[in-house]
C-alpha cells in the first residue's frame, strides 16, 4: 500500500522518505521514548556500542570502513572522541583524584627544583583534554606522514579520533585500573602514564597495518617512525607555547 511522508507528503515505498529522508510515519511509543531518553540522556545509541566493539577489536579496519563509506551503523568518530574523553576526565578526577596524585608528587620532588619540568608532567597527566585538543595537530602529522597515499587532511582529522578512541577505551579498560591499584604511590603512578604513552608506536603501527591493508609493512613502519617524530616536535612546540603563556600570565 502506497504512503504518503508526514514531513513534505512525497510517495513512500521504502522504509524512508526518498525526498526528504525522513523515515516512514510510526506512532510514538514506548520503544521512541526508551530511544529518544537513551539518546538526550548518555548521548548513546546502538551506534555507540557497535562502533566500541568495532574500534576494540580493530580500530584500523573500522576507521577505513567508516571513510569509505559504511557509515549508517556507526556512531559518529568525532562526538565519539568526545564523549570517551569525557569519560576518561571524569574518572582521573573523581576516582584516580589525579589532584591530589599530583600534589603528592609534586611535594615529593621540591616544587621549585624545576618549573617547566614540572608543567611538563602536569600536561602529560592531563593527557585526555589535552589529547583530544591536540587531534588537529596530529591529523597534520598523520596527513604529512601519509600524504601519498591519498587521505584528505579531514579524513586524517577522522582518522585520529578512531586512534584517540581506541587509545582512550583501552585507557579506560586496562590502564585506570591499574592506576587506581596505585593511587597512593606517586611514582608508580607516573611510570604507568610513561608506560601506556610507549604503546602509541605500536597501537599506530598496528592502526595504519590494518587501514591501509596492502601497503608494504616496510613503508607503514617508516610513515609511522615520521608522524611520531612530527607528533614530538609539535607537542614540544605546542607545550612551550602554553607555558609560554601561563608564564606571561602568572607575572
Ligand atoms: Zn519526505
Amino acid at each position: 500500500m502506497a504512503e504518503t511522508c508526514h514531513n513534505c507528503s512525497a510517495l513512500i515505498t521504502k522504509n524512508f522518505c526518498s525526498n526528504c529522508g525522513q523515515k516512514k510515519y510510526k506512532r510514538i511509543d514506548k520503544k521512541y521514548i526508551w530511544d529518544e531518553l537513551q539518546y538526550t540522556l548518555f548521548h548513546t545509541n546502538k551506534g555507540f556500542l557497535y562502533s566500541i566493539k568495532k574500534i576494540l577489536r580493530n580500530p584500523g579496519k573500522t576507521a577505513m570502513e567508516f571513510i569509505n563509506g559504511h557509515r549508517v551503523n556507526h556512531y559518529k568518530p568525532i562526538l565519539l572522541v568526545f564523549i570517551l574523553s569525557g569519560i576518561a576526565t571524569f574518572i582521573s578526577y573523581k576516582l584516580l583524584k589525579l589532584k591530589v596524585v599530583m600534589n603528592e608528587y609534586f611535594t615529593q620532588k621540591n616544587i621549585n627544583s624545576n618549573q617547566m619540568e614540572d608543567f611538563m608532567n602536569f600536561l602529560s597527566s592531563y593527557t585526555s583534554i589535552i589529547m583530544l585538543l591536540m587531534i588537529p595537530l596530529f591529523a597534520l602529522s598523520t596527513w604529512i606522514a601519509f600524504k601519498k597515499w591519498g587521505h584528505n587532511y579531514y579524513e586524517h582529522l577522522v582518522i585520529n579520533a578512531y586512534i584517540l578512541s581506541f587509545y582512550t577505551l583501552i585507557s579506560i579498560i586496562f590502564i585506570y585500573p591499574v592506576m587506581y591499584f596505585y593511587r597512593h604511590s606517586p611514582n608508580v603512578f607516573f611510570l604507568i602514564t610513561q608506560i601506556s604513552m610507549l604503546l602509541v608506536p605500536f597501537i599506530l603501527f598496528w592502526f595504519f597495518k590494518e587501514f591501509y591493508k596492502n601497503k608494504p609493512i616496510k613503508s607503514i613502519v617508516l610513515k609511522v617512525l615520521a608522524v611520531i617524530g612530527l607528533a614530538i616536535i609539535g607537542y614540544m612546540f605546542f607545550s612551550m607555547l602554553l607555558a609560554f603563556i601561563s608564564i606571561s600570565i602568572y607575572k
